[in-house]
């Protein structure tokens, strides 16, 4: 059989942690890698946290699984956390981000058909767009990548180019019901809307009708250094998804709305087995009594304007291989001269976990909690692998 007993869907790396403290990952060869990749965004409060470890040992104790069958005191209690938080009224659990997106479209599709028009059953989304990988999602990104071999794939969205307020404007037609953006594109190489954009956006759901669903599953949650990343926009959307960082490694995700937003989701509309029990709130809220803290933000701000200053400081010395430093708070992208995935892989082998993503991007996504010593740790394994990296480029030993 040449068919491995785990489908080969992922290019898995040598690394193979197995275990985390903090802003570090150990490898089975007890080799220790500063992990500014926090599993994509997830980890915000780093490896083993007390506070959130504890919060789950002892709810994995108590209660972990009851399904939706019966009620779940902590899914209020979480729900209306995230209620006094944000923009919104209600809140749907899963159990990822992709099922929060599922939630986030449903409930725009929803609105428009108990608010008579069933006509309005199309989305507008973005070029670059990530949004998971089920079949709606895929099919809400332009990216061949993601679509090959899928098609064809359901017809229901319309896509613009990021940025593009006009582009996306001339999309809407009697059949659009909403639009559907990431304040931060992250797969898509740590793009930022632009102020412009964003808001214009919502001024032109506002005339239309339309629902505005900003998908945060990687930008929200406390990582550009404000709750949300919309929050630095100053408007506010109808509908928003979220996951990765909520659970702080554990699989939680949510979809928020507004009451008007979330009017056509009424009892048998949406689902799911596992989403919103007793364990993933124990995590969610634990990361939350952490994250949540004006403090904490705060400091997530000044941190991320230190790795800025200190990435910004050293790109010149190297400005053959990098370009510049984009993103918020601690949400960064280090853009590259070149495709950025031979670089990651190399900076492996000097202990740094970094992730690439599209544009010629190196995803810098460390741990919300790092401190000044994860900074220069950082900036300085960075600088002995971009050395080693020209040398080994020089000797035609990178491909
Ligand atoms: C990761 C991601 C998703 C998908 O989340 P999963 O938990 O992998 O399903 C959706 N949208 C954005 C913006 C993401 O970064």
């Amino acid at each position: 059989m040449t068919m491995p007993a785990l489908m080969p869907t992922y290019a898995r790396c040598e690394v193979e942690p197995v275990r985390g403290e903090g802003a570090y990952l150990f490898g089975k060869d007890g080799k220790k890698y500063l992990d500014f990749a926090s599993g994509i965004a997830v980890n915000i409060l780093g490896h083993g946290h007390p506070h959130l470890t504890k919060a789950i040992q002892d709810q994995a104790a108590t209660l972990m699984h009851v399904s939706n069958l019966y009620s779940v005191p902590a899914q209020w209690e979480l729900a209306e956390r995230l209620v006094d938080l944000t923009f919104a009224d209600t809140v749907f659990f899963t159990n990822s981000g992709v099922e929060a997106f599922e939630c986030a479209a449903k409930t725009a599709l929803a609105y428009q058909h108990v608010n008579g028009h069933r006509e309005r059953n199309r989305i507008i989304t973005f070029h670059n767009a990530f949004h998971g990988r089920s079949i709606a999602a895929i099919s809400a990104t332009a990216s061949e990548k993601l679509r090959t071999p899928f098609e064809p794939l359901p017809d229901w969205c319309d896509y613009a180019p990021f940025n593009d307020l006009d582009a996306a404007k001339a999309l809407i037609t009697d059949a659009t019901a909403g639009i559907m953006v990431e304040p931060i594109q992250g797969e898509g190489g740590i793009l930022p809307a632009t102020p412009e954009f964003l808001r214009g956006l919502r001024a032109l759901c506002d005339e239309h009708d339309l629902m505005l669903i900003l998908d945060e599953v990687q930008c929200g949650v406390a990582r550009t250094g404000t709750l949300f990343a919309h929050e630095q926009y100053g408007i506010k959307p109808d509908i928003m998804a979220i996951a990765k960082g909520i659970g702080g490694g554990f699989p939680l995700g949510a979809c928020l709305a507004t009451e008007k937003a979330a009017s056509g989701m009424t009892v048998g509309t949406h689902g799911s087995t596992y989403g919103g029990n007793p364990l993933a709130m124990a995590a969610g809220m634990a990361v939350l009594d952490i994250v949540a803290k004006p403090e904490f933000l705060q400091q997530v701000r000044d941190t991320g304007e230190r790795l800025t200053a200190a990435l910004t400081q050293w790109i010149p010395n190297h400005d053959d291989l990098f370009v510049g430093v984009r993103g918020a708070g601690l949400m960064l992208g280090l853009q590259m001269t070149e495709a950025t995935r031979p670089f990651v892989n190399f900076a492996r082998q000097f202990g740094l976990l970094t992730v690439a993503a599209g544009d010629n991007v190196v995803r810098v996504l460390p741990p919300l909690n790092i401190e000044e010593s994860h900074i220069a740790e950082f900036t300085s394994k960075l600088t002995e692998a971009a050395n080693a990296y020209r040398t080994a480029k020089a000797n035609g030993e990178i491909s």
